[in-house]
């Protein structure tokens, strides 16, 4: 018996009364059609190899990282099975066993150390001016060939590093607080604009906006990987630094992030809030902004905000509405995956790119201007699905729409 299993609570496991509901949301098991590929099938193999009537593979390592972590199974489940905090700690334990897979090896070390991350956005610095950008209106550099396995899109690294050196954005408006700005890896280099955009939003709302410059990657990657220690260890870093600066809160625009200081960093001393729930607050005062030109958006739900932070899914609809000039319409199956998932896309490439055809199919069908959406992965897979399409579509972050409309 793998000892490690018998950490994953057999109440938990025993809660799941096999009635396959969950098939009829995963998007993952609609287009596999493979039992291993939903929750129940996962928390069956999870069961048998902790009574000892299966095994620890790496086959298994890999099935249990067949899952996207968009929380659909987990919403609609009647017996409420915590599905996240199983699979989890299995993914834990497969990684005490066999380490990460390589590409997620790559992509936690990358994350993990600034200096790599900061060397590897000058090269691709250098890459954008080399390779001739695509003339699509995505935010991309044009597309590269992945080892055969067809291609992939990369944001476009414009600028340098979002680091302000512990700088304080003080409001002109009428003051409403202090909040530390958590920027998260993608919007500290891959999506500096939008940072910086995030920063303009909050001041306008009556915000002074503090970003620190000692903080790390918020973990989620890592964690989402199975490498709980890495996770651990960028936490700490984090919490001892934003528990140290006086604020009224602390905000991120990246759906990830939020979920996971939210969920993971109990230690924090100050609330979080997702950039979004900010504007929510604030619509009285966004109700006087105009869109340069009229313009028609749709909204894409990233599943670490509708479900992995309950904000109700209205709200866009509400803010957007609320704005002259912008016409908001709901695009089919808004709250579905967009196929990312975080090391899925890396690891089951063929399945996630139907999830993302998908998406981009029901982007397309909205005839929207822009889709928008408050993920840095959903941002760069959507974009990847549209540039494909070649589809005039283009996808940006919330507050790279409103700042339009100040
Ligand atoms: S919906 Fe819940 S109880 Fe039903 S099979 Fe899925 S995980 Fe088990
Ligand atoms: S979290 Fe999403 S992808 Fe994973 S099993 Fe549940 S519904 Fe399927």
């Amino acid at each position: 018996m793998d000892k490690k299993f018998l950490q994953i609570k057999q109440e938990w496991l025993d809660r799941c009364v096999r009635c396959g509901s969950c098939r009829n949301v995963c998007p993952v098991f609609n287009e596999t059609k493979e039992e291993p590929s939903v929750s129940r099938g996962k928390i069956s193999l999870i069961d048998m190899i902790q009574k000892g009537y299966g095994k620890l593979d790496k086959e298994a390592a890999l099935l249990f990282k067949k899952c996207t972590t968009c929380l659909r199974c987990q919403e609609i489940c009647a017996m409420d099975v915590p599905y996240e905090e199983i699979i989890l700690k299995a993914r834990e334990a497969a990684t005490e066993k066999f380490g990460l897979f390589p590409q997620e090896k790559l992509v936690t070390t990358l994350l993990k150390n600034e200096k790599l991350f900061d060397s590897a956005g000058s090269f691709s610095r250098l890459s954008y001016l080399l390779f001739r950008p695509s003339n699509s209106p995505q935010n991309v550099v044009s597309k590269f060939s992945v080892l055969g396995k067809g291609t992939a899109v990369i944001p476009a690294i414009k600028e340098g590093k979002f680091n302000y050196k512990d700088k304080l954005f003080p409001s002109k408006s009428e003051k409403k607080g202090k909040l530390i700005y958590f920027p998260g890896c993608m919007f500290s280099r891959a999506y500096v604009k939008t940072s910086k955009n995030i920063v303009k939003v909050l001041n306008h709302l009556g915000y002074d906006v503090f970003v620190p410059s000692q903080i790390v990657c918020c973990g989620a990657p890592s964690l989402h990987a199975g490498d709980r220690k890495g996770f651990e260890e960028l936490k700490k870093k984090n919490v001892e630094v934003l528990n140290d600066i006086e604020a009224d809160g602390i905000v991120t625009g990246c759906a990830t992030c939020c979920h996971n200081l939210k969920h993971n960093y109990g230690e924090l001393n100050k609330p979080v809030f997702q950039f979004l729930e900010i504007v929510a607050e604030n619509i009285d005062i966004i109700k006087n902004w105009r869109a340069k030109k009229p313009l028609k958006v749709t909204w894409h739900h990233p599943c670490h905000i509708v479900r992995g932070q309950n904000i109700p899914k209205d709200t866009p609809k509400k803010i957007f509405e609320s704005i002259n000039g912008i016409m908001y319409v709901e695009m089919e199956e808004s709250d579905n995956c967009c196929g990312m998932g975080g090391s899925f896309k890396m690891l089951h490439p063929a399945v996630s790119d139907r999830i993302q055809k998908r998406k981009t199919l029901n982007i397309i069908a909205t005839s929207a201007d822009n889709v928008i959406t408050e993920c840095p992965g959903c941002i760069m897979n959507i974009a990847e699905g549209l540039e494909k399409a070649k589809s005039n579509i283009s996808c940006k972050h919330t507050a790279d729409i409103l700042v339009e409309c100040l």
